[in-house]
């Protein structure tokens, strides 16, 4: 038998894909153990049934077509046990289910076993008999480990698409590509195939005798695609405001940048053409960026190659292509930039699917903003045979369905009227303030930095900026920023507010998201030098940085400062003397200044603990439950291998806020909440049921929070938040939650329709 076993794994090993796995497996254990039936359900856990796969024994045109329900019959018992059910007679089992469209007599031997792959199960593996048969210890093991080759295969089949083509035979609505939902809607349209220019990766080394000539044309080709990058924020300039264009921005300072151009002329003055310089350069400086842990930061990498495809393109004379933009345009593309994107007449732009990045690409942002569907990170997206195709996009649940079934169409049609509904009841939420229904305000603020989280409607509708990040200023430089750079920024976004308070963070960087120009890295960057623990050891940055904001206020009086990754009382008190120094030397040098509010924002266990002794020495505070609920579950808010189990809305976190909302009531301090749960529909009641002060989130929030809030009372609010401190998961809250939501017919806000 060991040896039948270890045949057959090396089998499933080589096969070319999932299907011939599947086959070898079914024939061959039926084969190896003699039984009448080999068969491979998939567990479907949205349409909650199991669909059969692969038989040997059973009518083979049942394969794709006939699903056991989810929780009946005797597969779905191994599937809810997550164990091997055997028994001699299956017919006497109360579970047992004659199912007449495979084909099947009435089997009394079965063994089931599931198919197990990070404790999901993802299938069961079937063997049965006609006579009576208890299979025995062996033949069980035997199954248990080609369960777990099989298990391997249908989640490499999932993740590479293979999976859905395997179920074409079943409902049109199951077949769809998946990736990650990235901005939120369901819309349809035709596939647009955005192509990356110029290739940087086939410019060969060449030499050149004239680097003269070689400059001259690269700094044509630079001219050239700076006009173009201004044109096209030109462009967008209508749609969205300054901040919003600040991408734009990033990528004219690096075209500007002394370093992207003197390295390039540089190499050519060694020898290389120009086209060879630009690569090896862009390369380098595109690296650095490669191998940051921060999601967003990593994103530089693929502008830095955008900006240098672009200038590649204008060196090897070719035009931009004139594209036909059809109507309804959905963009489709291997790694959609946010240039690209702004490439699309605005008015025709209806949805984005990207091969790569993630829902923190810009492109996600962006979309976000506009208030654009887009589904990110689909692995399998077969982008050079989409062009012209018909597609449809679920941007809550991350599908996309290519040239759907009428049918699916329909149903699309369908959720697309009912979200349109939604967009109306949304669009009356403006201008109105957000309170309960028995009366209590809970202002909203608005997240800001963070490339584009301001659109007008964040202007319009906030009472104010919550967060400000500050990195991006630092980031998209080649040296730290002088302290007049800093003012002209803080200042055009505190006047912009003005007089509603603008709360500028100081600078969060650490060993995951170093500065290119100030690099240290560590094997444990997110217990490592971070935030604070930075500013402290390097007064100089942290000194420039509050003189620039305390003077950017100068006249305006809204600013107010906080300060992030705070772990220890002393810290406070330390910072808080600097700010203080940089007021006094401001005064010396005759500036009319104030002293603004500062606060803290807590983000660190250890000062939820000392939260009262905080409190204490600052004007308010925010909670950060990104890094909060990172520190506290000790789950890396980076890592995609974890990422299932980063949850914000986990028990120990809304215990945590709690318990800091009561140490800062004992002096009387605000809280806001600033992390992405502020913005979560789900969560948005359990945090007023706190007694949390305000709430501050991306622009992108704000009317449906509004709306939320808008919908329970106060009592309802804090009833639920009992409730839900009872509970033991994170599972448990947001289902808690969705039925308090649909019970208030806001079930539209969380997923597709209504
Ligand atoms: C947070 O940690 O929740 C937060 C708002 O800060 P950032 O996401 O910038 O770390
Ligand atoms: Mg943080």
């Amino acid at each position: 038998m060991l040896e039948t076993l270890h045949r057959i794994v090396q089998e499933v090993n080589a096969a070319p894909d999932l299907g011939e796995a599947l086959r070898l497996i079914v024939q061959r254990v039926k084969q190896a153990i003699s039984a009448d039936v080999c068969s491979v359900y998939l567990t479907d856990f949205d349409r909650r049934e199991h669909i059969l796969l692969a038989t040997e024994g059973l009518n083979p045109d049942a394969v794709g077509k006939v699903s056991l329900p989810m929780h009946r019959g005797l597969v779905g018992l191994v599937c809810e046990r997550a164990e091997p059910v055997n028994l001699d007679d299956a017919t006497s089992h109360p579970r047992y289910l004659f199912i007449h469209a495979t084909g099947e007599t009435q089997y009394r031997g079965f063994l089931g076993v599931p198919i197990i792959q990070n404790r999901k199960v993802l299938g069961v593996l079937v063997v049965r008999q006609v006579e009576p048969r208890k299979f025995d210890d062996d033949e069980v093991t035997f199954l248990f480990t080609l369960a777990a080759q099989l298990a391997g295969a249908i989640t490499y089949a999932r993740a590479s698409g293979e999976l859905n083509q395997i179920q074409h035979t079943r409902s049109p609505l199951n077949r769809y590509l998946s990736g990650q939902p990235s901005a939120p809607g369901v819309t349809t349209g035709q596939a647009v195939v955005a192509y990356q220019l110029a290739d940087l990766d086939a410019v060969p080394d060449r030499t050149t005798d004239d680097p003269g000539a070689e400059i001259t044309a690269l700094k044509e080709a630079v001219a050239l695609t700076q006009q173009e990058l201004k044109s096209l924020k030109l462009r967008l300039s209508a749609e969205l405001p300054v901040e919003e264009q600040a991408l734009f921005d990033a990528l004219l300072l690096m075209l500007g940048s002394d370093t992207l151009i003197s390295q390039t002329v540089e190499r050519i003055e060694q020898g290389q053409w120009a086209q060879g310089a630009l690569h090896h350069t862009i390369e380098a400086h595109a690296r650095v960026f490669d191998n940051m842990d921060d999601v967003y930061l990593r994103e530089r990498a693929s502008d830095i190659r955008d900006l240098g495809r672009r200038i590649l393109m204008h060196l090897q004379l070719d035009k931009p292509r004139e594209i036909l933009y059809p109507d309804k345009t959905i963009l489709v593309g291997e790694d959609i930039s946010a240039v690209q994107l702004a490439e699309v007449p605005i008015e025709r732009l209806t949805g984005i699917v990207s091969a790569m990045g993630s829902s923190s690409s810009h492109v996600a942002i962006l979309a976000r903003a506009m208030g654009i569907p887009a589904v990110m990170g689909v692995t399998d997206l077969p982008v050079g045979r989409l062009e012209g195709l018909d597609v449809i996009i679920d941007g809550y649940r991350g599908r996309v369905y290519v040239t759907p079934d009428p049918s699916v169409r329909d149903e699309y049609a369908r959720l697309a009227k009912e979200e349109t509904e939604i967009a109306v009841e949304l669009e009356a939420m403006k201008g109105l303030k957000a309170e309960t229904t028995d009366g209590t305000a809970i202002p909203l603020y608005l997240n800001t930095g963070l490339i584009s989280d301001v659109m007008t409607l964040g202007l319009e509708e906030s009472e104010g900026v919550g967060l400000h990040r500050t990195e991006l200023l630092y980031i998209t430089r080649d040296r730290f920023p002088g302290e007049d750079v800093q003012v002209e920024s803080y200042r055009q976004l505190l006047s912009s507010f003005n007089p509603r308070p603008v709360i500028l963070r100081t600078l969060d960087i650490g060993g995951d998201k170093p500065l290119p120009y100030f690099p240290f890295s560590e094997s444990n960057p997110f217990l490592g030098w971070r935030g604070v623990r930075i500013s402290l050891d390097h007064p100089e940055i942290f000194l420039t940085q509050i003189r620039a904001m305390i003077r950017a206020d100068i006249g305006l009086n809204n600013l107010q400062i906080m300060l992030p990754m705070v772990s220890m009382v002393s810290e406070v008190d330390e910072l808080q003397m600097l700010i203080q120094r940089a007021y006094d030397e401001l005064i010396e040098e005759e500036y009319e200044v104030s002293m603004p509010p500062v606060g803290v924002m807590i983000e660190v266990p250890a000062a939820v603990y000392q939260i009262d002794e905080i409190a204490r020495r600052v004007d308010f505070l925010s909670v950060g439950t990104n890094d909060l609920t990172q520190y506290l579950l000790a789950v890396d808010r980076n890592n995609p291998r974890v990422a299932d189990i980063f949850d914000d809305m986990h028990p120990a976190v809304l215990r945590a806020i709690s318990q800091i909302v009561e140490g800062a009531a004992l002096y009387r301090r605000p809280v806001s909440v600033c992390g992405e749960l502020a913005g979560n529909p789900l969560a948005a009641i359990l945090l007023l049921g706190m007694g949390v002060d305000s709430l501050s989130m991306s622009a992108g929030s704000l009317l449906k929070i509004k709306w939320v809030i808008r919908s329970f009372s106060r009592a309802r609010a804090k009833s639920l938040l009992q409730a839900a401190l009872r509970m033991t998961d994170a599972r448990q809250v947001r289902g808690l939650m969705e039925k308090a939501l649909d019970d208030m017919g806001l079930g539209g806000l969380i997923r597709p329709g209504k």
